[in-house]
């Protein structure tokens, strides 16, 4: 009787030890579920993150293949490492850029001519500014402005030999003085243009990346006068469009200079415009750098907690490991008690004593167990929200970057392609001619007397007209066809897959669709036509040379006449 009643309390202590074995499987399926919610999270996140860079992508995709293999602390801190070295890396990209305003500013001092003496010091500052990023602009516009007060001292100042028709006088020369200096900035039109000039009068476009290039291998292109350079600098100067209106007033005045008595409040507010800018600039940069530090942070935390999770798996498999010992250990216990017991009397209390320890060491383990889980509940709960934060932080932060692109690569008066965006799709489309070798077109468009319109009707009126004429341009495009505005009122178009032929027709149908329309101003009418050179891809072409004969067709259209399309070939 006795013998049974302990079988069936052993029975019973058997069933409830392995109650708990079960228990701790289960608890053991639960910590797998956590660690799959984990690395769920960690994929969803570096998959968010992707399409910033190639690099942040590769280690990205290092992360994922970590984390879906094994959680590898040390790989993965070194991926996190990487991945914030690049996006500094991208922060600082972003400054390179950030050369508009010295650039400009070092144009607009190249083109002005100084009194001798101070052709030193306006030497050493057009070297500082080919260095300078517009990070130094503040202390630039400064320099540059003292070196013009200096100059402008020396020459109004009241020594008798100050003379009123020096560089003050070429400094704000008036168009008609400008147009007697006026040369070919382009030699291979040297002859055509004195013969076009007694027609017209009219000073070459004064696209300033093309004077700059030309002047290094022609010095004895005609320098454009300084209101054109100044006028030039706002149109270069991509403004907000709150201060689109200040921009036009400086236009007008700048206009109105010709006399050069109001000069001096004028350059100050140039420079003004110029700071009002750059500071905006300063503020963005920084918006973006804060961004950048932001998301560096998050994945920091995300790094943190994964070692942390990671550590709290460890050691919740050794509490397991230490408690099943324990156990085992009791169990052992009462299997010598069993064999050494004098009565069965002795043997239940013995086993009782070994119970009792055994139910503490469960006790313990679960409330340590609970203590651990909530924890990583907790901790869990507080990363998902992290994440879900950094998910669209980091879809704002490509979006920016997508908006940036695209800011930079358009022109803001005509809405069309720039001449950087022009550059970019040249060398792919010559690319892609070596590749393919498909037929590519380029026509390069011009509007003719189009400083005519402006001296007529204004340049209000003139930026008017050639917002209609990009518009009209690109109206009739393929998808895969690209107009830019190359600088001024000249234009350039790609046309992948139309040979020569078939390019001069769609030219001419553009061109008389121009030509016939009629650009109403103050209820009179503005009649516009645009010539144009055309060439197609030869092999061993670059997008320059492919410029350069199409130029060559486009000056020969000036010449026979204008308001009409040539091709390069036509010219042999
Ligand atoms: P041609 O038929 O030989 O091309 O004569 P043109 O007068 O069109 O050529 P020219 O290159 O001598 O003059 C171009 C003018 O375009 C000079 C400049 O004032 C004007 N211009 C350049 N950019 C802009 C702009 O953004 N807006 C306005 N309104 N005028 C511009
Ligand atoms: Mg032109
Ligand atoms: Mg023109």
């Amino acid at each position: 009787m006795t013998n049974n009643t302990s079988d069936q309390e052993a029975k019973n202590w058997k069933q409830q030890y392995f109650d708990h074995l079960d228990l701790l499987d289960q608890k053991e399926k639960e910590w797998r579920a956590l660690e799959s919610i984990l690395k769920k999270t960690v994929l969803r996140l570096s998959i968010a993150a992707e399409g910033q860079h190639a690099t942040i992508d590769r280690h990205l995709q290092d992360i994922r293949g970590l984390v879906k293999k094994q959680l590898n602390a040390v790989r993965l801190e070194n991926s996190l490492e990487e991945i914030s070295a690049v996006l500094l890396k991208l922060g600082d990209r972003q400054k390179l850029v950030d050369r508009k305003v010295v650039s400009t500013l070092q144009q607009l001092l190249e083109s002005i001519v100084l009194p001798e003496t101070f052709s030193k010091q306006k030497n050493k500052l057009i070297k500082k500014l080919a260095k300078a990023s517009d990070e130094k602009a503040d202390v630039l516009v400064a320099e540059f402005q003292s070196l013009l007060s200096a100059a402008i001292k020396h020459e109004t100042g009241d020594s008798p030999a100050a003379k009123k028709q020096g560089f003050l006088h070429n400094l704000f020369a008036s168009n008609d003085s400008a147009k007697n200096k006026t040369r070919d900035i382009r030699p291979a039109r040297h002859d055509e243009k004195q013969e076009r000039s007694s027609k017209t009068t009219v000073p070459e476009n004064f696209s300033a990346e093309r004077i700059a290039s030309k002047q290094k291998t022609h010095n004895k292109s005609r320098e454009p006068s300084a209101q054109e350079i100044l006028v030039r600098l706002l149109e270069q100067l991509s403004v907000p469009s709150d201060l689109h209106e200040v921009v036009d007033n400086l236009k007008k005045r700048i206009k109105q200079e010709s006399a050069g008595s109001n000069w001096k409040p004028l350059l100050k507010d140039i420079a003004q415009l110029i700071n009002t800018l750059r500071n905006r600039m300063q503020e963005e940069k920084h918006e973006f750098e804060t961004f950048l530090q932001q998301i560096t942070g998050r994945l920091q935390e995300m790094d943190g907690f994964l070692l942390r999770e990671n550590a709290a798996l460890t050691e919740a498999e050794q509490a397991g490991g230490v408690f099943d010992a324990a156990v085992s250990a009791q169990v052992q216990d009462i299997h010598d008690d069993m064999n050494t017991a004098d009565n069965l009397d002795d043997l239940k209390s013995k086993v009782e004593k070994r119970l009792n320890v055994v139910s503490d060491h469960i006790k313990q383990y679960r409330i340590n167990e609970q203590a651990r889980y909530s924890s990583a509940q907790q901790n869990v709960e507080n990363m998902q929200s992290r994440l879900q934060m950094l998910e669209q932080e980091s879809g704002e932060l490509r979006k920016l970057i997508r908006e940036k692109n695209k800011e930079a690569m358009m022109d803001v008066l005509t809405e069309v392609p720039n001449r950087l965006a022009y550059e970019k799709k040249g060398a792919e489309e010559i690319a892609r001619c070596n590749r393919f070798s498909v037929p590519l077109s380029m026509a390069v468009w011009d509007v003719d007397y189009f400083k005519q319109v402006n001296d007529t009707h204004g340049h209000k009126v003139g930026d008017k007209v050639l917002k209609a004429v990009a518009q009209l341009l690109s109206a009739r495009m393929r998808e895969t066809d690209f107009i830019a505005r190359y600088g001024g009122e000249e234009f350039v178009m790609f046309l992948p897959g139309t040979d020569e032929d078939k390019a001069l027709e769609l030219a001419d149908a553009l061109r008389e669709k121009i030509a016939a329309c009629k650009f109403s101003h103050h209820g009179g009418v503005v009649r516009i036509t645009v010539s144009c050179g055309i060439t197609s891809f030869v092999a061993g072409d670059s997008h320059e040379s492919m410029f350069e004969r199409a130029d060559r067709a486009l000056y020969a259209a000036k010449d026979s006449g204008r308001n009409r399309c040539l091709t390069a070939s036509s010219l042999d």
